[in-house]
């Protein structure tokens, strides 16, 4: 039986997306990517610690040639925006001329993605495109293109499924929403 309400660190958080709605999603994500990447050899660069839960049900479903590399970022501090993002694992693989699936847990300001997708220009690769699991279209600070989102939801902090609250949560397999 999966609890209704579940209490992370200090804070009590209701379920919001259960096993089944994220394992459609993301076998529905996996397809798009396949159609579009299985004769393109990409690289997904899932980014920690968030994408990790997110990029292992995606990466396992592949039946194509690809290869992942990680890269490690952080702008959170509790439930707000620090709005700064330290780069605390750089890219370390050669990527000119490579397809780059950028593999993120979830969007919120947009800032984290339109810095790593700045960094990654640097490197000069073939194409660069964009899969989260989820999207939080309110707090757009920064535009950036969401090739492949698994679901849109409302500002509201969520943990589970990789996303933490003061780094714990992350090992819940659904979704859950704070309870103000
Ligand atoms: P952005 O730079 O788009 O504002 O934030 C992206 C990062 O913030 C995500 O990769 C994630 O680590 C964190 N984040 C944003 N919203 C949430 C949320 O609702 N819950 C958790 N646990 N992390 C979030």
């Amino acid at each position: 039986m999966v609890p209704q309400i579940v209490r992370v660190d200090d804070r009590q958080f209701r379920l919001y997306i259960g096993q089944a709605k994220i394992e459609q999603e993301v076998t529905r994500i996996a397809g798009e990517l396949e159609r579009d990447f299985s004769a393109k050899d990409p690289i997904f660069m899932p980014i920690l610690n968030g994408a990790f839960m997110f990029a292992s049900d995606l990466f396992r479903k592949f039946d194509f040639p690809c290869q992942i590399t990680f890269l490690k970022l952080a702008s959170y501090s509790g439930t707000g925006s620090t709005g700064t993002v330290k780069q605390l694992i750089g890219i370390n693989r050669e990527l000119k001329d490579r397809v780059v699936v950028v593999l993120e847990d979830i969007v919120d300001t947009g800032i984290t993605l339109e810095t790593i997708l700045r960094q990654l220009s640097g490197f000069q690769p073939a194409e660069v495109r964009v899969a989260t699991f989820l999207h939080k279209p309110d707090c757009t600070i920064r535009e950036v293109r969401l090739d492949y989102v698994g679901m849109e939801i409302p500002n509201d902090f969520v943990v589970g499924y990789g996303l933490d609250y003061n780094e714990y949560g992350r090992n819940l397999r659904e979704i859950y929403q704070v309870v103000e």
